[in-house]
């Protein structure tokens, strides 16, 4: 055997977690809901674990099972005992059922599986499958599989109550509670009506509770679900996805409902876009509190442009959030130098190369798709980048080169309130960018002999 062959690594410290851990962040947005991993009890382990260290909640996801016998004759008993556990113990309204590498392996028919049961099994609750190979992307794709499957098996079916009020339906990316309550509050002054899916502003950041509950109240009730063809129309923010993701391009295709398209609105060129959009749609101007915020946004981009002025900065994450960083670095005159993501899709380069180079170089940015950081490092060291903004998978480097990193994505387990940071709309866009300058200043401040007191 070749050296090389011998030394091949076939990921160091991947930037990207798994399919079905974008499955249970989707369905813990749902009421009611309860996610069942279609799989071996490690994979629902290392699920809640990441889970819990970056929301600081609790987080119940179930599991199948597997053991050596289930990889050899199938799963399909052990999910209907899994599915009667949960249903017995938790009396959920939903069951969110996530495949994994195992079971899609072995070729377990999830679809059959859950037919059979509903079968066989007439007073459960609702059951929604979805397949999430984790060997064929990432946390994103199963992410958006799952909000798919759960319109396309909801939507329009049973009985569909029109709630009060225009709907507008939201599907996003994988953004932070704090930044899902922004969006409902803004459609609400606006007189309008958000249905966000999924929404884990209560059930993945919520309260004390006074009583123990079994499943954290909050997320999208199931009725809701199954009347978003009746909403005015669907918005989907972030980076375009394929057809077969796209629940909005369901609705349209099978109900006619409009459906728009934005890009998530951080920085104020992107927000302006967004407020426009929800103007034109729900008929009605933006309220004064949310605009005079701009102001102050436009003023701090003025009065931070000399710190930020053509500073080389990294990117990287999942691609909607590293599409949107990109947008905002280079509008406030920082230089993104190098984006990676560890999704394969081809999503991301797609999307940067359509936005261009950034107006301070010359020079497109790096871009690379199924990388991680081991393969990042190298790339990091020669350009000598001013800071990283990124998910705390990237500390290790940081540390190593003494480069700031800022905290942005997920997962974020070194650092406390990733629930509740905001980065959307002008006042999100506006604590970003305090973040990003004061990094700047701190590295200058402690990199100095001199101890600069004033900068
Ligand atoms: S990558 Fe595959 S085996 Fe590993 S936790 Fe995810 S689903 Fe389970």
């Amino acid at each position: 055997m070749s050296a090389e062959v011998q030394n091949y690594q076939s990921a160091g410290n991947p930037c990207r977690q798994c399919m079905p851990l974008g499955a249970s962040w989707a369905f813990k947005g749902v009421k009611g809901c309860i996610p069942v991993l279609h799989g071996s009890q490690g994979c629902a382990t290392y699920i809640r674990r990441y889970m819990i260290s970056h929301f600081r909640e609790p987080i119940d996801i179930a599991s199948s099972s597997f053991d050596e016998t289930t990889v050899i004759f199938g799963g399909q008993e052990n999910l209907e005992k899994a599915v009667l556990n949960v249903f017995n113990q938790y009396r959920p309204d939903i069951i969110g059922i996530a495949t994994t590498c195992l079971s899609e392996t072995i070729g377990d028919d999830i679809d059959r599986f859950v037919r059979e049961l509903k079968k066989n099994q007439p007073g459960l609750c609702t059951l929604v499958p979805v397949s999430t190979p984790s060997y064929q992307g990432t946390q994103e794709e199963g992410f958006h599989r799952t909000i798919y499957a759960l319109v396309k098996n909801l939507a329009g079916a049973g009985e569909v109550h029109a709630g009060e009020g225009p709907a507008l339906n939201f599907f996003l990316p994988m953004i932070t509670p704090a930044d899902i309550r922004w969006i409902k509050d803004i459609t609400k002054a606006m007189k309008g009506r958000a249905v966000v899916l999924p929404d884990i502003s209560e059930t993945l950041d919520g309260g004390l509770w006074e009583e123990y509950n079994a499943i954290p109240p909050g997320g999208t009730d199931q009725e809701e679900i199954k009347s978003l063809h009746l909403s005015e129309a669907s918005v989907e923010l972030g980076t375009v996805l394929p057809d077969d993701w796209r629940p909005g391009y369901w609705l349209q295709k099978q109900h006619g409902l409009p459906n728009l398209q934005a890009a998530l609105p951080l920085g104020v060129d992107a927000t302006d876009h967004f407020m426009k959009l929800l103007e034109d749609v729900l008929d009605c101007p933006v309220p004064p509190e949310f605009m005079e915020i701009r102001s102050r946004l436009t003023d701090a981009y003025a009065d931070a442009h000399k710190y930020l002025y053509g500073k080389k900065v990294v990117l990287f994450g999942d691609t909607s959030t590293v599409e949107a960083l990109y947008r905002f670095t280079s509008e406030i005159g920082m230089n993104p130098v190098f984006c990676f993501t560890g999704s394969p899709s081809g999503i991301l380069k797609k999307a940067i190369e359509k936005l261009g180079t950034p107006p301070v170089s010359t020079t497109a940015p790096l871009v690379m798709e199924d990388c991680d950081f081991g393969d990042a490092e190298g790339i990091i060291e020669e350009m000598n980048p001013d800071m990283l903004i990124g998910n705390s998978k990237g500390y290790k480097i940081a540390r190593k080169l003494d480069i700031p990193l800022l905290r942005v994505g997920f997962p974020i387990h070194d650092r406390f309130g990733a629930s509740r940071q905001r980065m959307l709309g002008y006042s999100g866009t506006l604590n970003l960018l305090d973040q990003i300058v004061n990094m700047l200043l701190e590295k200058k401040q402690s990199d100095s002999d001199i101890g600069y007191t004033y900068i």
